[in-house]
């Protein structure tokens, strides 16, 4: 037979509290539940080995709105690329 007791416990966890633009430093603020301002690029470099694992490097960066407009929208065209754009509702 096994007795059990109910004990309490305090536990930590880690949330995202703030995110800030890694341009121009600002806070990204989603203003109400219904704003998406979070752009992120990222990339993944690295190595799979199938059954013995692999490795990678993950490389991001967080910008606001503004910065991707006004800084970095204009580069990627500047250097040639073309966006794919798309509206999305749901
Ligand atoms: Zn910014």
């Amino acid at each position: 037979m096994k007795i059990y007791k109910e004990i309490q416990r305090t536990c930590k966890s880690t949330y995202l509290d703030k995110t800030f633009c890694d341009i121009c430093k600002l806070e990204i603020k989603n203003n109400d539940s219904r704003t998406m301002d979070d752009i992120i690029i990222e990339s993944e470099l690295g190595n799979d080995y199938g059954e013995y694992g692999g490795d990678k490097e993950v490389l991001s960066f967080d910008l606001c709105r503004k910065c991707w407009n006004d800084k970095l929208v204009p580069w990627f065209k500047d250097q040639g690329a073309n966006p794919q754009s798309e509206n999305v509702n749901w």
